[in-house]
């Protein structure tokens, strides 16, 4: 049976996106046989962002819908930039999203041996030549996107002197980019990449792999196509920037034959995010330079990164749902990635009580010696949570900015002679004030009413404000890191006058000693939670330990950017 030429990239018909519109009318068809198996190949030269997961949620969930397959291939022909450190972090990410390659863990590397042969083909068939330009004769040779190329002068070399030549330069014989093996295409081709591209280059460097196997390296537009078509793969989604790829990739797969059901490419917008950098190049300036302490500081877009932070896998892939696959390039507001991360943490995430900013509380009327003791839901509206003990004594702590000497109109917390509920256990009224020598307040005085008892009271008071607290004595000291957006301008990598790194945020972390309640000193490193009225945190996965607390910010309860709101 032959493959029909696909035309293929149409846009969205209604309801669904281009790419499941085309592959339903391939199983309309039945083309491939009823088959849809896709792939995420990654360069093993980084680590994965929030961009790759959106490839990895479209290439798995594709799969996944059309109960298919999905390989992980590692596209691993650039031997000086690719380590194992990146081939275990990008597992680990696809893993931790969601995703399952089983046993289908590929390397373009795997395939050096049929790739050589492919070549030797081309060779034979008289479509591809040794030239021995150099990399910037080559260049000039090329010509303009206004004016044809002119051939190389080693174009027409016979087919055996081309054989002859690319087996030594496989065997060694010839220095690192003395000569390259080029497709024999068309140098005055109006899409520049068909003006003869390379298909093989001398580069002597070790492999994480293969070792110092080979001192010849397969060129992208070479590997791919024919890695998509060696392991079977239908579909071959990748972002804008390959449209122009495409005609080589099909030259490719067409001259070498062999794949009567071959694979067609099909690109779609990459993602791009507000205020932070989705380019492998950028992150790794951050990371190198130390602006951030790492590929998996929670400021960073990185999926490790954001895994620390406490962001979901649930919430990215509700993320990624939510702004589809389309064909023309935009920008996402981060709001909108926070806002899945809220909506997930919200349903999700246990209810707890921390105090970031604290000041004592003291309550006149409550015996010295006593201790009393609330069971408190974990999460309001989900039962299935339980409960914790939380205790209550004398002296408290509560949030410096729930108090105000001089309150103006709208401030409904506590303030000189007003009553307000402490969550879950009694409504207390202020009573004073006790400050140190510079007019800082030390400490607030109040009494309680001890049939508010649970917090609400027996003969039907109201109060407007209710305060979350820890008790003093009892407290767990813990350092929280506050996160803040990495740059300060919506698009960083956008200024043509200065660098993007000098739009780094300043203020980007801030750390402060807070007094968390007793049960947040027995979690476990990533842990996730809401801390009442502020926001939600996650136990840091590094550095949290039992005694010794630390808590990342993931998100604030609102959204601070106030995009989002304006825009739906
Ligand atoms: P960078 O340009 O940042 O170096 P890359 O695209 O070269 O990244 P690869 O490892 O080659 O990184 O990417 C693996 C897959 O992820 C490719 O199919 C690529 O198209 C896709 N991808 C990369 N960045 C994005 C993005 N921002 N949005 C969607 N898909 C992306
Ligand atoms: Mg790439």
């Amino acid at each position: 049976m032959s493959t029909p030429k696909d035309t293929g990239n149409n846009e969205a018909r209604v309801g669904k996106d281009f790419i499941r519109t085309i592959i339903d009318s391939h199983m309309a068809d039945n083309r491939y046989e009823g088959r849809v198996h896709t792939r995420f190949p990654p360069e093993p030269n980084g680590y994965l962002h929030i961009g790759h997961a959106k490839s990895i949620c479209l290439n798995f969930g594709l799969a996944q819908e059309y109960d298919g397959q999905c390989n992980l291939r590692f596209d691993d022909t650039n031997p000086s930039k690719e380590e194992q450190e990146y081939v275990d972090s990008i597992q680990e990410d696809v893993r931790w999203l969601g995703y399952d390659w089983e046993d289908r863990r590929c390397f373009a590397s795997n395939y050096f041996d049929q790739l050589y042969a492919f070549a030797e083909k081309l060779i034979h068939m008289g479509k591809a030549y040794v030239d021995d330009l150099s990399a910037e004769e080559i260049r000039e040779y090329r010509g303009t996107l206004t004016q044809p190329g002119k051939p190389s002068p080693w174009r027409d070399r016979s087919p055996e002197e081309n054989l002859d030549l690319f087996r030594r330069m496989r065997d060694g014989e010839f220095e690192d980019g003395s000569k390259v093996l080029r497709a024999k295409i068309d140098m005055a081709s109006p899409n520049v990449l068909m003006r003869d591209p390379a298909l093989y280059r001398i580069k002597r460097a070790h492999h994480h792999r293969t070792g110092d196997k080979w001192c010849i390296y397969p060129m992208y537009d070479f590997t791919h196509c024919l890695s998509d078509a060696l392991e079977g793969i239908t579909h071959s989604i990748c972002t804008l920037e390959f449209e122009n790829n495409r005609e080589l990739y099909d030259w490719v797969l067409d001259t070498v034959g062999e794949f009567p059901q071959r694979p067609y490419q099909y690109e779609f917008a990459r993602l791009n995010l507000t205020y932070t950098v989705l380019s492998k190049r950028k992150l790794i300036q951050l990371v190198e330079e130390g602006h951030v302490s790492g590929w998996d500081d929670p400021r960073l877009p990185t999926i490790s990164g954001m895994r620390r932070r406490g962001y979901t896998p649930r919430s990215l892939r509700d993320f990624c749902e939510r702004i589809g696959v389309a064909k023309s390039n935009s920008t996402v507001d981060f709001a909108l990635l926070e806002h899945c991360v809220r909506e997930d943490l919200n349903a999700h995430a246990p209810r707890l009580m921390g105090v970031l900013d604290p000041v004592k509380l003291v309550i006149e009327n409550y015996s010295e010696d006593e201790t009393d003791t609330f069971e408190m839901p974990l999460h309001p509206e989900d039962e299935s949570m339980g409960t914790r003990s939380v205790p209550f004594t004398r002296e408290l702590y509560i949030e410096r900015a729930d108090f105000m000497e001089e309150p103006p109109k709208k401030f409904f917390r506590l303030a000189p002679g007003r009553e307000v509920r402490l969550r879950y256990a009694y409504y207390v009224t202020c009573t004073g004030v006790e400050k140190d020598e510079n007019g800082n307040i030390t400490e607030i005085r109040c009494t309680y009413d001890p049939k508010t008892r649970g917090g609400w009271s027996e003969d039907g008071r109201k109060v407007k404000g209710t305060l979350h607290w820890v008790s003093a004595a009892h407290a767990v000291p813990a350092k929280v890191r506050l996160y803040d957006k990495l740059f300060n301008v919506e698009n960083p990598a956008g200024d043509k006058e200065r660098d993007f790194k000098e739009h780094l945020n300043p203020d980007s972390l801030k750390e402060v000693q807070a007094r968390l309640e007793p049960y947040l000193g027995t979690v476990e490193p990533g842990w996730l939670c809401q801390f009442e009225r502020l926001g939600y945190f996650c136990s840091d996965s590094k550095d949290h330990a039992a005694g010794a607390p630390v808590f990342n910010r993931t998100a604030t309860l609102r959204d601070t950017w106030a995009k989002i709101a304006k825009k739906k």
